[in-house]
């Protein structure tokens, strides 16, 4: 991890959906709203409970989700969660972009040039979150800079700043593990032991209490080196859109690139014994193979 990485712990237990973050972040950035004429004219509905951005994009650096178990009225609960780019201690956007538009910043942050960006959207691919995104009217890519101007004149980020419930909070990557750690060790001690952490394994084991995954085990997942930006959950990763096993595509390089040179080893082998065939048939024939004329006949 990079000494002194900024990033934030995402406490989804303290989220009431106020979407305060969201507009924080849409007004720091002055990010423009998308089909503004529905949103105006009360009719850009999901349908899909109080989401009604629906995904992270270009122009939409923060979502809140709500996600409504409501199988049993009995057991019924509502997860709300604050999504953005995570900012990974291995970012698959950034190593694979071949301007080095993305690059780590000194906070340990993950941002762009945008007049390194040639719109490529190799990033687009290798984000295993889904978070980057290209934008259509500056042919480049966009997504969370973790508020990378606020940082450099020592403000925490626009989205932590507004939260309400402190379900945001904004610091030293190290100070937030420490303030994780502590959360789920008090909500185990009230008894919600479904609280574990998506991003860096503090060493928590839980068991679900409600939804329909209930006493299923849970456990703290450290994926891709490392989240600076990183999540208290209630539930299994997949429930909050989550992947629970996020791949690089780089790390898949080797295997394949092992599947490649065997390939090519049989198809070598096949071949030579092709080749060999076809110059020992005359011979098997009891003919002389073709003489190549001498030069010059
Ligand atoms: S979440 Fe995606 S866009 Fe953000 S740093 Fe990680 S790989 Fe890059
Ligand atoms: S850190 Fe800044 S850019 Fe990122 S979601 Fe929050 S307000 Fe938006
Ligand atoms: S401002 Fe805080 S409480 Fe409101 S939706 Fe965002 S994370 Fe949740």
């Amino acid at each position: 991890m990079t000494a002194n990485a900024k990033g934030m712990f995402v406490d989804t237990t303290l989220c009431t959906g106020c979407k305060a973050c969201q507009v924080a972040c849409k007004q720091w950035n002055e990010l423009p709203i998308e089909d503004e004429a529905a949103v105006r004219g009360h009719t850009a509905f999901t349908g899909n409970s109080y989401d009604n951005t629906g995904h992270l994009s270009a122009t939409n650096w923060r979502h809140v989700k709500f996600i409504e178990q409501f199988e049993d009225r009995s057991d019924a609960r509502w997860l709300m969660m604050s999504d953005s780019c995570k900012h990974c201690e291995q970012a698959g956007c950034l190593e694979v972009c071949p301007t080095g538009a993305l690059y780590r910043t000194q906070f340990g942050s993950v941002d762009i040039h945008q007049d390194v960006c040639i719109g490529c959207r190799y990033c687009v691919g290798a984000c295993p979150f889904g978070v980057i995104d290209f934008n259509a009217r500056t042919g480049r890519v966009n997504k969370c800079i973790l508020c990378q101007d606020r940082m450099e004149t020592g403000d925490g980020t626009a989205c932590a700043k507004a939260c309400p419930t402190s379900s945001l909070t904004f610091g030293r990557v190290d100070d937030l593990r420490a303030i994780a750690a502590a959360r789920v060790k008090e909500l185990h001690a009230q008894g919600k032991t479904d609280a574990y952490i998506y991003g860096w394994d503090l060493g928590n084991r839980g068991v679900i209490t409600q939804g329909p995954n209930k006493g299923q085990a849970v456990s703290d997942m450290e994926v891709v080196g490392g989240l600076n930006v990183f999540y208290l959950l209630l539930d299994k990763p997949g429930v909050y859109g989550l992947p629970s096993a996020p791949q690089l595509p780089q790390r898949n390089f080797a295997p394949s690139a092992g599947v490649a040179l065997i390939s090519a080893a049989v198809l070598g082998v096949t071949g030579l014994a092709a080749f060999r065939r076809r110059r020992m048939e005359p011979a098997m024939r009891g003919a002389s193979p073709p003489q190549t004329p001498p030069a010059g006949s």
